[in-house]
């Protein structure tokens, strides 16, 4: 760790210290490490006594089916009454915009915590570890460093945050620290099949319909090198899917011979998202970096995974991915 990143984690635990009530916060849709790693905080904080919730908004539920096996005690679903006395903790989230209780940019102290390296910075502390392999890591970092023990439960959640950012420990952010952290995670009880069957398997045939739909169209251009696959509400409707069932279809396109960048465009059809496209970005080294392409529509991520979301239609979405491409 740079001095840099060794001070912010030392105003972190100083924050975690001076402060008695948190509220912890991650992305909107959460993924994988934006549960771990709220679970995760959770446990290190109550661990210490404090007092903490964590809050999702009610549109993010039902979560996707792989992460319902979380018992997330002390969720709630809007900021408590006394949230501006609340110390509010972001996880996994790398800009403000990322979070739909857009309330909670009115608390006092705002502690950032995050792997994203286009992270903003929007926090009073912001603690950004862009080697990290997942958020989870950072967490599990702080219980070692406040001396807090590890259930096999908070283990799990862990685990899950690291399985699905490192790509099931495939991704080039799989270091020897994430295999490290996973040696740990199993000796405090997580099991890895049954953690896989949790996660990836049990899938529902309306996933494995929409993963055929996606497939069936996908489009390659520029010598082959870009993939793209477009879902549209009729695909979802017609495979009988959800929205959060479309997560891991990329992989698909990205794992193409020859593919060095791949898209899939999904069309939102929640509330007030008509016309709305979310775009999700893969790129397989590093000479795209995909998340300068999703910044430029008001996105980010990570140089190979980024995505944003787009009043676009398909077409233009493509025309303007193969331009920047
Ligand atoms: P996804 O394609 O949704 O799996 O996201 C891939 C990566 O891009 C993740 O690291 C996300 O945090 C990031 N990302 C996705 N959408 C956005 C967005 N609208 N703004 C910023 N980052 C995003
Ligand atoms: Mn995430
Ligand atoms: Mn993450």
């Amino acid at each position: 760790m740079t001095p840099v990143t060794l001070d912010a984690r030392k105003a972190v635990l100083a924050a975690i210290g001076a402060h008695e009530r948190f509220l912890l916060v991650t992305h909107e849709h959460p993924d994988g490490d934006a549960l771990g790693s709220l679970i995760g905080m959770q446990a290190l904080l109550r661990g210490l006594g404090k007092d903490s919730l964590m809050v999702i908004s009610p549109e993010d539920f039902p979560l996707p089916g792989e992460y319902r096996f979380f018992a997330l005690d002390g969720l709630v679903t809007s900021p408590p009454e006394d949230f501006e006395l609340r110390t509010v903790v972001f996880l996994d989230c790398g800009n403000l915009d990322r979070n739909p209780l857009a309330v909670l940019r009115g608390a006092g102290e705002l502690v950032n915590i995050d792997h994203h390296h286009d992270n903003t910075r929007f926090g009073t502390i912001n603690y950004v570890v862009e080697g990290a392999s997942c958020t989870a890591e950072i967490v599990w970092d702080l219980m070692h460093v406040a001396g807090v023990e590890m259930s096999t439960e908070v283990a799990e959640a862990l685990y899950v945050g690291l399985v699905t950012d490192t790509g099931r420990f495939s991704y080039e952010n799989t270091t020897i620290r994430a295999h490290e952290m996973a040696v740990e995670l199993i000796a405090a009880g997580v099991d890895v099949a049954e953690m896989y069957r949790r996660i990836y398997e049990g899938v529902p045939l309306a996933k494995l319909r929409l993963l055929a739909r996606a497939l069936d169209g996908v489009a390659l251009y520029s010598d082959d090198r870009l993939a793209v696959a477009v879902l549209g509400i009729a695909d979802f409707e017609a495979a009988g899917a959800e929205a959060s069932q479309s997560e891991g279809i990329i992989d698909h396109l990205r794992a193409l011979a020859g593919v060095k960048v791949a898209v899939l465009i999904r069309e939102l059809s929640g509330e007030g998202q008509q016309g709305l496209r979310k775009v999700s970005l893969r790129a397989t080294d590093n000479d795209v970096d995909v998340s300068m392409i999703a910044r430029t529509h008001g996105g980010g991520g990570h140089r190979r995974a980024a995505g944003f979301t787009s009043g676009l239609s398909t077409a233009e979405l493509i025309d303007a991915i193969r331009a920047q491409v």
